[in-house]
């Protein structure tokens, strides 16, 4: 698989650069992707340094060489020890999962899980 749509089991939701999604900095509203040129720590679900959330580039800044030159939020940059709140799924995505052949597996499997 690729990185085009992926499941962070930390923060519950489906990531990827296929993923439409809103910047992950309160009231920002900015129109991203969840690929990793939007994660905080530039790397898959954060990687080492970053939270995993996802920030348009007004809120990510580069760190230093000792956390490996990469892309933060600002909280993380600033080693607040707790996250941002991650934005909900935007209403174009949750409309693709629930029409869309790809996701016809996921749906059955949903339905076969309620009680
Ligand atoms: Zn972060
Ligand atoms: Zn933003």
């Amino acid at each position: 698989m690729g990185w085009s749509l992926g499941y962070d089991e930390n923060w519950s939701r489906d990531v990827g650069y296929g993923v439409p999604a809103t910047c992950d900095h309160p009231g920002c509203g900015a129109s991203i992707d969840r690929g990793l040129s939007f994660v905080c720590g530039g790397a898959p679900f954060g990687g080492e340094h970053g939270c995993g959330l996802y920030f348009c580039g007004a809120h990510r800044h580069i760190a230093a060489d000792r956390r490996d030159n990469a892309p933060l939020c600002t909280r993380c940059y600033w080693g607040k020890p707790n996250p941002y709140n991650p934005t909900p799924d935007v209403p174009e995505w949750i409309e693709h999962k629930a029409t869309d052949p790809s996701w016809a597996e996921w749906r059955a499997e949903q339905e076969a899980a309620k009680p």
